[in-house]
């Protein structure tokens, strides 16, 4: 079964998704406003951002992370007032993940741009292109997918999490509260415009 190993960039947090397979989760890209303006908050642009400003995403079951070092160093942002959580390294100001604000819907979405190369090619390819309309530059032979579908596969994991009791063994959430496990921040609505205009 593959592994999935990834590291943020200075290499202090680092951890890895079990059972990181296209049937166990799925690969997609999403370009959406907040994926690619969360990147360009941290100055990560060159990092996370591919094609279209497309960000490389993998969304499996929660408990299928593990973190190995550096938990301490995890954040969690909010860029509006959506209820996404994105999480970052504040070592070196990487993104990592993608969750719900809290762990009552249960899924953890991995930056693909951080996993060591095999992992990430034992993914093949993406199922597809999340919000191309957001996307600056050239989609050209992407492929759209769109959020409804992507929802329907989250949908049978998400049954899968919750009778098992694996929404209570993501790392990134408290067992008992399902509250994550630092406080997160939302950028200000003057912080939000200046990103905007950039
Ligand atoms: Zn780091
Ligand atoms: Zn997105």
């Amino acid at each position: 079964m593959n592994t999935l190993g990834f590291s943020c960039a200075c290499g202090a947090v680092t951890g890895s998704i079990a059972t990181a397979t296209t049937a166990e989760g799925d690969f997609v890209y999403c370009h959406c406003t907040d994926c690619q303006s969360v990147s360009k908050y941290l100055g990560a642009e060159d990092r996370i951002l591919e094609q279209a400003g497309g960000t490389a995403l993998y969304q499996s079951r929660c408990a299928r992370l593990s973190i190995a070092s550096g938990k301490d160093r995890l954040a969690g942002l909010h860029m509006t007032d959506k209820p996404t959580l994105r999480w970052y390294a504040t070592c070196c100001n990487t993104p990592m993940f993608n969750t719900y604000a809290n762990g009552k819907l249960p899924y953890v979405t991995t930056l693909l741009a951080n996993c060591e190369a095999e992992g990430r090619a034992a993914l093949g390819e993406p199922i597809g292109h999340l919000f191309l309309q957001d996307a600056p530059g050239d989609t050209e032979g992407l492929e759209p997918l769109s959020m409804n579908a992507l929802l329907r596969r989250f949908f049978k994991r998400m049954v899968k999490d919750t009778f098992s009791g694996d929404r209570r063994r993501n790392p990134l959430f408290d067992a008992e509260t399902l509250q994550p496990i630092a406080k997160p921040r939302r950028l200000t609505p003057a912080e939000r415009a200046q990103l905007a205009g950039s």
